[in-house]
């Protein structure tokens, strides 16, 4: 009999799985239908021997304290700084919007104080900052917006700025200083051997079995549990009975190209005329020495694997339809990005782990108590 049925192997799945035999001494069975362990984090070496992140770069930041001493228990790390250039008007000019980027693009040499002031001559005033469009435009005007965000943004979720929160272009700041670093968060690193090592020392132990390459529900009424935690998408879990969620897919095209070095960063964005929304160079992020370099290229698509739910109005009156029915499950918990349909990034999701696991602690004492 296992404790926990825990579907996912991702970084929701793994935390819990982890937290639940290494603290609470119980048993736990976690399944991933993919044929691997770490969720979308997964790195594994290709077959030259490079390592890649084949869902897509990820790059790890957090300003928590808890969450990185955490995940430090299962890994050690390399300090990485992302730093990503956009391709605009035949420049590779730094993103988020900066001091240098300004001056090159339009060929000027304010200083930081003058550009606040040329930020201000060209910034849209809104009573209310309630989309995308609204962020970018109150802050830089419009010829910026259009220029670094339009493109890229329309590209990537087929929706328009205006029709997406706020909260999606609010993930890249505007600045006024040199500072070229994509996240200014206070840890950033990347796991020194790969995350897939880490995944996998934070599910070695003799109360967790892993089950890969199977659909939970193969097993679901095969295998003996008392409680399930779900990570997958939750429309899923109840069959679509309130409609489908939409979710933004992408096609990775991976490439190995004979010469040491592509980019002059990790990561370059392409705004407007490519229809790939960025490349990524992935020795910049690993540190890894290759006579060879890998590099992946993002073409957004509608369909395929769900990566991300999309942060407008219609889908999150979908998603309060599940959720309100998830609240009165007494024996699952839905945890992680799809599950809880946010847009989280992976220190997020660890966060939200590991809150679960102190509700799911005070449930046991309280059980126990009875
Ligand atoms: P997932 O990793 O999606 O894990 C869910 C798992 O559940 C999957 O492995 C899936 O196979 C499994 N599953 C689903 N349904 C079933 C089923 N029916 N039966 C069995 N198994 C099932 N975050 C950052 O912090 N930094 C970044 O740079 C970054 N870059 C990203 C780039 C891309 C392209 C994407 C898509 C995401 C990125 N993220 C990044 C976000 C990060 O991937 C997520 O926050 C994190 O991986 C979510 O973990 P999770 O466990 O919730 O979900
Ligand atoms: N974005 C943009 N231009 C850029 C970078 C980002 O318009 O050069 C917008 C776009 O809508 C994107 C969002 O900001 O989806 C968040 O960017 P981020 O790099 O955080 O995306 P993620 O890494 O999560 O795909």
């Amino acid at each position: 009999m296992f404790d926990y049925l825990i579907v996912g192997a991702g970084y929701a799945g793994s935390v819990l799985a982890e937290r639940i035999t290494n603290e609470l001494g119980l048993k736990v069975l976690v399944v991933d239908k993919r044929h691997h362990i770490g969720g979308n984090a997964y790195d594994t070496y290709n077959e030259h021997g490079i390592l890649i992140h084949p869902y897509g770069p990820h790059i790890f930041h957090t300003n928590s304290r808890e969450i990185f001493e955490y995940l430090s228990r299962f890994t050690l790390w390399r300090p990485y700084e992302h730093r990503v250039l956009a391709s605009v008007d035949g420049q590779l000019l730094p993103i988020p919007i900066n001091l240098d980027t300004v001056n090159k693009l339009y060929n000027l040499n304010l200083t930081s104080e003058e550009l606040e002031s040329w930020f201000a001559a060209r910034a849209e005033k809104k009573e209310r900052i309630l989309t995308s469009e609204d962020v970018v435009v109150s802050k830089v005007g419009r010829e910026l917006y259009e220029k670094f965000f339009r493109g890229y943004t329309r590209k990537q979720w087929d929706l328009d700025p205006s029709q997406l929160d706020a909260t999606v272009t609010a993930r890249v700041p505007v600045r006024t200083n040199r500072d070229d670093r994509y996240f200014t968060d206070k840890y950033q690193a990347m796991p020194l051997y790969g995350y897939t090592r880490m995944f996998e020392n934070m599910l070695h132990h003799p109360n967790i079995k892993v089950m890969l390459g199977t659909d939970y529900r193969e097993i679901v009424n095969l295998v003996p549990w008392r409680r399930m935690i779900y990570t997958g998408p939750i429309d899923a879990f109840y069959n679509f009975k309130y409609g489908k969620l939409p979710y933004r897919s992408l096609e990775f095209a991976h490439e190995t190209l004979p010469q040491g070095w592509f980019q002059p960063v990790g990561t370059v964005n392409y705004p407007n005329e490519q229809p790939y929304t960025r490349i990524t160079e992935f020795k910049h992020l690993t540190g890894q020495r290759h006579e060879f370099t890998s590099i992946v290229y993002e073409y957004p698509r509608a369909e395929g694997d769900p990566y991300y739910p999309i942060p407008a109005s219609e889908p999150k009156a979908i998603y309060k339809k599940y959720e309100e029915e998830a609240k009165r499950e007494t024996k699952v918990r839905f945890v992680g990005r799809l599950a809880t349909y946010q847009y989280y990034n992976m220190d997020q999701i660890v966060g939200q782990a590991l809150a679960t696991f102190e509700k799911i602690k005070l449930e046991l004492a309280d059980e126990s108590a009875d």
